[in-house]
């Protein structure tokens, strides 16, 4: 079936007209280079750096480009269409315009919310200091989880990764305040930093809440206590990565007995589930939770609680509260200066919140259908570009090869917005009270996504709300994604010249088909089943040429005073989905009427346009703290390095800039990475 439709999509992309006037287009943003620096010295200041001296990052923002310029621009959409829904205050009861423009206009009602102080919280605080001893705190968990604090574990639906075709119960490592374990364990400066403002912030918090200053200090110390050991049983970002060490799968009876204390079939029950398989990501996790019911006082962990809930719903209470959320994980962890207006951050958590409500106004005045068309077009001629770049590799034997091909064949395209929308309708939001608001929504999200479980899986599903400006791949459901929120300019436009397309949303598709085929995405099959497919040869073979890119990457350095790297093992997968995407995404391009032109525009030829394009569209920049923070929690290697790393491996750059050997862009055959 899917076969079938990536032959519907081929034949559209036969049917789109040739763009003879490239010329009349739009091209590259000439004005944006700086031509003063030499392409094959330092191609991220070549294609972009004027941009950047001329646009510094603004104070509510972590990074800064064009695309992120253009990711704000989508939120200011939102917020228009929400001023207008807003604006009628009887709309029809559940309907997307009521959900969105109601929740809109608690949000934005900072007097009432600021009035509310914390009083919003009373009835979880007290819940949790009704508990007493093992049994409440159980069934404190689970009503916290029914409303998205999932803590000290997480539970949803997941498909299993031996039978993709069924969805099944997950359970997950979570618990913890720091963006991730290190944070607690590392004797880096950094973390050490991160650990002394996370007592401070996490006291503040219990101040705000009503505690005396030195009992707030203390709590500080518990949370952090119990924190720690739940950090030091939990995986790292690196060994996140790879699937099989989060695949256990087991049963209701296997998890009875890795956590004798917590009660699995009183938890089931609430949830309203039958769960018969079940996975858990990371035994070794909830033997620690296990260790913790028995041996934290109760005392303790009602602290921890109160911390979870208070700080889960910080940016959702007053100012006070929203300041100092802002104020640690924001300024001082990411470095940013300033909140972002209330109206953005209100249409940042509609979106969040209610995003297929909110997403089909969007769509409908924003992503015309001939976009849609024109996206199609281009996924097709990229993917047959894959095709011809797998069945091309002189290294892998053919039984392998087959199994490549046969999975790219099954690869299920979503382009702009689901087929079939999220029902939203059983969602309570009254204009009137922002902070029921939030909890109904949220609630709503945890009851979808469990009655995912225990049924076939719903292909239809998407990860991503329609507005988002970004992508993505699912090896499980072997699916790229593209939401209608990315196929704006500058990634995509009907009026952009080829080179343009092609260089910007073109290597975001190659790089979204290319995970399929990454270190992780190639441990799953054309069905998502994670199933070795490759000879042992072809597999040694195939690591060998990821480990190049390891190496090279944990080479890069990023901004300030600390000797800090990319770490190449983190970034694996993104920059293999980079350096396969621009090369496959060149392969399609060079199949274009401009691809195959000779003809100059502003004295670029059609391919230095191509590369410079990639360079405009990926050359953020980005604050040295978020850099730190993306060595450590991003996949994505730091955005310069997604330049200057996939350029100077891909030898048709070299030739486009005529570099020559020795240049800063050019690799030497020994150094080359090519992994695809
Ligand atoms: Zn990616």
């Amino acid at each position: 079936m899917i076969l079938r439709n990536l032959a519907v999509l081929l034949s559209m992309a036969a049917g789109i007209g040739v763009y003879a006037q490239q010329a009349a287009l739009k091209g590259i943003e000439t004005g944006d280079m700086d031509r003063t620096v030499k392409p094959c010295e330092d191609f991220y200041s070549f294609s972009n750096g004027t941009w950047r001296t001329a646009n510094p990052i603004p104070a509510s923002m972590d990074r800064w480009s064009r695309r992120w310029q253009a990711g704000e621009q989508n939120k200011d959409q939102l917020r228009k269409i929400l001023d207008e829904l807003s604006a009628n205050s009887a709309q029809p009861k559940g309907s997307p315009a009521q959900l969105t423009g109601d929740f809109y206009a608690a949000c934005t009602n900072v007097k009432a919310i600021d009035a509310a102080g914390a009083a919003p919280l009373k009835p979880y605080l007290a819940a949790i200091d009704a508990i007493h001893d093992l049994a409440g705190l159980q069934k404190e968990i689970r009503e916290l989880h029914a409303v998205g604090v999932q803590v000290p574990f997480s539970f949803g639906g997941t498909q299993n990764a031996h039978s993709p075709n069924d969805v099944i119960g997950d359970v997950g490592a979570s618990g913890l305040g720091l963006p991730d374990r290190d944070y607690y364990v590392k004797p880096e400066k950094r973390f050490e930093d991160a650990r002394a403002g996370y007592l401070v912030y996490v006291a503040k918090i219990f101040v705000l809440s009503g505690a005396p200053e030195s009992e707030a200090k203390a709590a500080a110390q518990t949370v952090m206590e119990i924190e720690t050991a739940l950090a030091k049983a939990s995986l790292d970002n690196v060994a996140l990565r790879d699937p099989h060490a989060s695949d256990h799968l087991g049963n209701l009876d296997a998890l009875q007995k890795m956590t004798p204390h917590f009660d699995w079939s009183a938890y089931l029950k609430s949830a309203g589930l039958q769960a018969a398989v079940l996975n858990v990501d990371q035994p070794a996790f909830m033997a620690e939770v296990e260790r913790q019911l028995v041996s934290t006082p109760i005392a303790k962990w009602k602290i921890y609680l109160r911390w979870q809930v208070i700080n889960s719903a910080a940016m959702s209470l007053s100012q006070p509260f929203v300041d100092a959320h802002f104020g640690f994980f924001q300024k001082e962890l990411a470095g940013v200066g300033e909140l972002k207006p209330r109206e953005v951050r209100c249409a940042e958590q509609a979106d969040e919140l209610l995003g297929e409500a909110l997403g089909q106004e969007y769509v409908k005045r924003y992503f015309p259908p001939e976009a849609k068309q024109r996206a199609q077009a281009m996924v097709a001629n990229i993917l047959s570009a894959m095709h011809d770049t797998l069945d091309g590799l002189d290294w892998m034997t053919p039984a392998t090869k087959k199994k490549a091909l046969e999975k790219l064949s099954t690869f299920q395209v979503k382009i702009g917005y689901p087929d079939r929308w999220k029902d939203y309708s059983s969602v309570k939001i009254d204009r009137n009270d922002y902070f029921a608001d939030f909890v109904a929504a949220s609630q709503f999200q945890v009851a979808d996504d469990r009655s995912t479980i225990g049924k076939p899986v719903n292909r239809g599903r998407w990860g991503m709300t329609p507005p988002t400006s970004n992508a993505y791949y699912n090896p499980l459901m072997n699916e790229i994604v593209f939401p209608a929120g990315i196929l704006q300019p500058p990634a995509f436009s009907m009026s952009y010249t080829d080179a343009v397309n092609y260089g910007a949303i073109g290597v975001v598709i190659g790089h979204e088909i290319s995970h399929g085929f990454d270190d992780e995405g190639a441990q799953f099959d054309s069905t998502g089943k994670l199933e070795n497919w490759w000879t042992p040869d072809d597999l040694t073979k195939f690591q060998s040429k990821t480990a190049c890119v390891v190496k090279q990457f944990d080479g890069f350095r990023i901004d300030g005073p600390e000797e800090i790297h990319i770490n190449g093992k983190l970034v694996l997968g993104e920059s293999i989905g980079d350096l396969a995407g621009l090369k496959i995404a060149y392969r399609a391009f060079k199949k274009t009427a401009q691809g195959q032109s000779e003809e100059k525009i502003d004295g670029y030829t059609p391919d230095q346009q191509f590369f410079i394009a990639w360079g405009q569209f990926r050359g953020d920049a980005t604050r040295p703290e978020t850099q730190k923070l993306m060595v450590q929690g991003d996949p994505h290697p730091v955005a310069k390095y997604r330049v200057l790393g996939p350029m100077s491996n891909f030898t048709p750059f070299a030739a486009a800039f005529q570099c020559q050997p020795g240049s800063a862009m050019t690799r030497t055959d020994a150094e080359r990475c090519v992994v695809w």
